[in-house]
This record gives C-alpha cells, structure tokens and sequence, in this order.
C-alpha cells in the first residue's frame, strides 16, 4: 500500500454507474490515504451527508463520493503542495497558508487527477469545505455540515449543530461558521480571508 501511494501509481476507478462495488474501490483508495483514525471520520462524514442528501433532496451517490474524497489529500506533505500550488496554476498567496487550507482547496486536483473524479459539484464540494464560501451549492453545504456533525465529532456545540443540520440545513452553516470562527479566534491563528467572507455572508447582521 505504501508503494502505492509514494509512487502515486493509482488507478482510475469507474464511479458512473455508482455501484455497491463502485464504492468500495473508491473506500479502498481513500483508506490507503491516510491514518485509521482519520479513514474512520470519513465513514462518518459519508454517513452524515447521505442523511443530509436525503433531507434536502440530494444525489445519495453525489454525497457519497464528494464525503469519501474531501480529505483525501489531508496526509500529503507540505511540500507535494507547494509543489501543486506553484507549478499548476493556483494563486501564490497560498503558499502562504498551510495544511488546514491547502487539503481542501489543492486536495481538490489530487481527487481529480488521481481518482479522475471531475463532476464540478463533488470538486466544489472538496475545495469549500473548511472556509466554506459567500454561495454554496446544496452539496457543498452537505459536505461542509456533514464534516463538522459525523457521529464521531465531540465538542461543545456540536449537538446544537446536528439539531440545525435536520431542521435548516443554512442555519446550520451558519452556526458552524460562527462556532469555527469563534474557536479560531480563540487560538489566535491567522484566519483565511474566505473564512471571513463565508462569515459576513452567513452570519453577520448588515446595517
Ligand atoms: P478536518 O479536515 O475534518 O479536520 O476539518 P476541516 O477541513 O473543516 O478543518 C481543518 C482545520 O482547519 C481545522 O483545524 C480548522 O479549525 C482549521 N481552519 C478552518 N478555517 C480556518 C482558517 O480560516 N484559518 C486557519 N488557520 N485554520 C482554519
Ligand atoms: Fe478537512
Ligand atoms: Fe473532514
């Protein structure tokens, strides 16, 4: 498995039609991705964001695949990102930031290029999920919710989010964004700028 994954030597998988078996290629490829504490939060998110899809009418197979793949990339070095970041097109600004924003947001290229996944709203999806963003599409606040309410997550508030997450699905990022921000704050660690504009956006009161 470690070969695998140092040689990058991974194979195309065949999501479309999304079969039983489909799905378990794609578990397998994620899994040798990363720790199994890690693999078993992503069991979860996928979890979380098939209920969502079918509260609020979404594609279960979409939510699927676009929960299984959003940190894909979470285990990769920093330097395979800068890597990324400088020689395929991303803003430099980034090389700025770390981990925390990179997996998300240049973890999307790995998911299409490695897994040759390319529907636009699964990529989105990926990209938005820890700074969320002003707009958002209904997959990208399943998986942005989803992450921060699988049945694995412990910490004050969460219960509150899984309540929302059920009753309104956009007060549930809003809470969440406040609650990120809040904890973020309290850390003292240099907020990314969409986290901002997804908290003006979601949270803030105009006047
Ligand atoms: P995870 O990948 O499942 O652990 O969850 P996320 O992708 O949502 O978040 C990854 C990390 O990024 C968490 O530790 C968040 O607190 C952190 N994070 C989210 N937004 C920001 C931000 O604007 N700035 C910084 N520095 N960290 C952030
Ligand atoms: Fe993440
Ligand atoms: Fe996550």
């Amino acid at each position: 498995i470690s070969i695998f994954r140092k040689w990058g030597c991974i194979a195309m998988i065949k999501l479309n039609p999304y079969t039983e078996e489909a799905r378990l290629l794609l578990v397998q490829q994620v899994q040798m991705q990363m720790s199994e504490a890690r693999f078993e939060h992503v069991l979860g998110v996928e979890q979380s964001a098939i209920a969502l899809a079918k509260r609020y009418g979404y594609s279960v197979e979409k939510a699927s695949i676009a929960a299984l793949t959003h940190d894909y990339a979470k285990e990769r070095s920093a330097d395979e990102f800068r890597f990324i970041i400088e020689n395929k097109g991303f803003d430099l600004n980034l090389l700025r930031w770390g981990n925390a924003i990179w997996h998300g947001l240049v973890g999307a290229y790995f998911v299409e290029h490695e897994l040759g996944i390319t529907d636009h709203d699964i990529l989105e999806a990926i990209r938005l999920h820890t700074t969320g963003a002003p707009q958002m599409s209904l997959l990208s606040k399943i998986i942005y919710v989803a992450d921060y309410i699988e049945p694995g997550r412990d910490f004050p508030g969460v219960e509150e989010a899984r309540r929302l997450a059920v009753l309104d699905l956009d007060q549930a990022v809003a809470f969440e964004t406040k609650q990120t921000l809040q904890y973020l704050i309290g850390k003292n660690v240099p907020i990314y700028p969409k986290t901002i504009e997804t908290y003006n956006q979601w949270v803030a009161k105009h006047s």
